[in-house]
């Protein structure tokens, strides 16, 4: 009888860990593949470290007074970004300053973890403060989509349109490419490679989600001014090392077998050159189509 009762209480129990889990990492809807899938961690040049998996990127930038991370991605990327800054020979806990590229789950959702694992400072764009703030719930187009929230997460330090953030030797700049969210960040930073100081930029976001309205947008009216700023700011800054919020903009599945060989495949001002020049030709063409249909409706 006590067996039974024993056993009855440990399926109870299993049951509910189950549950909890299930409710707290319920991966989202719009959840892509290879997001969860691993991928070595590795130095691009200088003090930048990639440490994401295969589809996310996350970016480690280590100085003399502590680290940097760039998008803490989904809460079950956490232990995986951990592994990936060990795997290198750092310390997780001397992550001092929190970035993100844009307030979406796929990039951020995982930064209360890791503020609470590291006391990293939180330093979030204007535009985006209030979505992660509210976990996702003010984000103009997924805030009803119950599957797209986090935990709501402080922020430590609004950043403005060209705002520098700086720790021990290390100095990135936050360029506000706003569209994809209001408060979508571009970092840029410079590197030291084998032959002199070059140009980074980590693309934030320019692209068109399905579903986004440009035309006549009540919760955004300045989406589509935002999305031709974005554009403008991308194409004017200068460029050596071309990265991104995501391995498929910038083609990370294909460049590092090439770079384990030796070669210096993240250096690529003219990928970068096509991808945005491909991605505002989408924007332009969305805007387009959305125009001609709203005049017919018209
Ligand atoms: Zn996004």
């Amino acid at each position: 009888m006590k067996r039974h009762t024993a056993i009855i209480a440990s399926i109870a129990l299993s049951m509910i860990v189950t549950l909890s889990v299930v409710a707290h990492h319920a991966p989202p809807a719009y959840m892509q593949n290879d997001w969860t899938e691993p991928f070595p961690a590795f130095r691009i040049a200088g003090n930048l470290y990639y440490v994401g998996s295969k589809g996310l990127a996350s970016y480690l930038i280590t100085t003399t007074d502590g680290h940097i991370l760039i998008n803490s991605n989904l809460e079950a990327s956490v232990p995986m970004i951990r592994k990936s800054v060990e795997s290198l020979g750092f310390k997780f806990s001397d992550i001092k300053i929190l970035l993100i590229s844009h307030a979406h789950g796929d990039h951020c959702a995982g930064s209360a973890a890791i503020k609470q694992l590291t006391g990293a400072k939180y330093m979030v764009m204007e535009g985006d403060v209030e979505v992660v703030e509210s976990g996702g719930k003010s984000d103009f187009q997924y805030g009803n989509d119950p599957t797209t929230l986090y935990l709501p997460t402080k922020v430590d330090r609004v950043l403005r349109d060209g705002d520098r953030v700086r720790l021990g030797d290390a100095t990135l700049t936050a360029r506000l490419t706003p569209g994809h969210t209001k408060g979508c960040t571009t970092w840029t930073m410079r590197v030291a490679d084998t032959l002199k100081m070059r140009d980074v930029v980590i693309v934030g976001s320019p692209n068109v989600n399905p579903g986004y309205k440009l035309v006549g947008n009540t919760v955004y009216p300045r989406i589509t001014e935002d999305f031709e700023k974005t554009f403008r700011v991308l194409k004017s800054l200068p460029v050596d090392y071309f990265l991104g919020a995501h391995g498929s903009y910038f083609d990370l599945e294909a460049k590092y077998p090439r770079f384990k060989l030796g070669e210096i495949a993240f250096f690529d001002p003219t990928g970068y050159k096509n991808f945005v020049d491909d991605r505002e030709q989408a924007f332009r063409m969305e805007l387009n189509k959305q125009k001609d249909t709203s005049k017919v409706a018209d």
